[in-house]
């Protein structure tokens, strides 16, 4: 290619450039594609009205004209840049190294010039090596040259990148230029941020109803069952009882539950602890369908409470009674699905016992 502008620069008559130098085949070229510097590149009209039904247009135009010379003109990129374009449109090829080097330009072309594959190849191309540094350009030309997955490429970069982007000359150039797409950026931005944020805020609910869906499991197991020092008041806690597969949580129960019993200002409205107790006796019994059988404290007295204060509409209590429910759901459903993957595996090794031949 150096030896090529150095050709291209010392005589602006350019006789033929490869790849189409030496096709001993073809007859002799019809056209010169005019490029940037008044560069002239030789080649054939049939060739190029065939890769690209702009060019037939502008070949046809020239001959209903009666130019004497045919001519297509090609500015505003460098001549190396359509020297490698036309090289395509011969033989449907060039190199990575072309493409890193005019990805920009062949994409403007192949998108003037109609070449769909050439611009899927720079697309592509530019979509791997766009950076902080140049993502201004890419993205105006992806915008200009309709590259929707360029374009998209563009702006994630742009957004995770946003500090650095906006240091470079390219965004202080756009912003003084192009006030539409900067804004277009921006809402972008703003757009992406309030998703994340509203993506984290739900991963924090979820876990938030996820323990509490643990924790209503733990008060039901401690009261019913016992675990370690805490169970009904009529149960042997001597006997080894737990720590229970869920102790973490559990244990948390167990010494809310001790405090609840012994917190001196139980009484008087009760400190934040006592509170947060009580409110999980009255989740408790907002979700438990067994209150008759039931041995979490106060469940009873929930329900009953509950039935006579219906008329008051406390929607947020009932959201939150919905979302643990969910997640109590959600979490039987994964150990189901783990039993009887557990059960599926276990058949398969029955029937592999059974199926084993017996030694006679
Ligand atoms: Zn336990
Ligand atoms: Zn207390
Ligand atoms: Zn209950």
């Amino acid at each position: 290619m150096v030896q090529l502008k150095k050709k291209l620069s010392g005589q602006m008559r350019v006789k033929s450039i490869p790849p189409f130098a030496g096709s001993g085949d073809l007859p002799e070229p019809d056209v010169y594609v005019i490029a940037s510097g008044g560069v002239r590149i030789p080649a054939h009209s049939k060739i190029l009205a065939s890769a690209s039904s702009v060019m037939e247009n502008i070949i046809e135009r020239a001959q209903k004209h009666r130019s004497t010379e045919r001519k297509v003109p090609m500015l505003g990129v460098p001549y190396d840049a359509v020297a490698v374009f036309i090289q395509f449109l011969y033989s449907s090829r060039c190199s990575e190294e072309q493409l890193e080097k005019y990805g920009i330009h062949l994409l403007a072309l192949s998108h003037v010039y109609l070449i769909p594959q050439l611009k899927q190849r720079c697309t592509k191309g530019l979509a791997k090596r766009v950076t902080v540094e140049n993502v201004v350009d890419v993205i105006q030309l992806a915008r200009l040259c309709d590259a929707p997955d360029l374009y998209l490429k563009c702006i994630k970069l742009l957004s995770n990148n946003y500090k650095a982007v906006e240091a470079t000359e390219g965004w202080k150039f756009l912003q003084n230029h192009d006030p539409h797409l900067e804004l277009e950026i921006l809402q972008f931005i703003d757009e992406a941020e309030s998703r994340k944020k509203r993506a984290r805020r739900h991963r924090e609910e979820q876990r938030l109803y996820a323990q509490l869906s643990e924790a209503m499991d733990c008060l039901e197991h401690i009261c019913s069952e016992g675990c370690t020092t805490v169970g009904p008041y009529d149960m042997d806690l001597s006997k080894h009882k737990g720590p229970c597969s869920k102790y973490s949580t559990c244990h948390g129960i167990q010494l809310l539950i001790k405090h609840f019993g012994t917190c001196e200002k139980r009484v008087n409205g009760g400190c934040s602890r006592c509170k947060r107790m009580w409110q999980l006796f009255r989740l408790h019994s907002s979700i438990c369908d067994q209150p008759d059988e039931c041995r979490v404290p106060l469940c009873r007295q929930f329900k009953l409470k509950a039935q006579q204060d219906r008329r008051v509409n406390d929607s947020r209590w009932r959201l939150l009674v919905r979302k643990v429910v969910r997640a109590k759901t959600f979490s039987s459903l994964s150990i189901l699905k783990r039993k009887r993957g557990e059960e599926a595996r276990m058949g398969t090794y029955r029937q592999g016992v059974r199926s084993f031949p017996l030694a006679r």
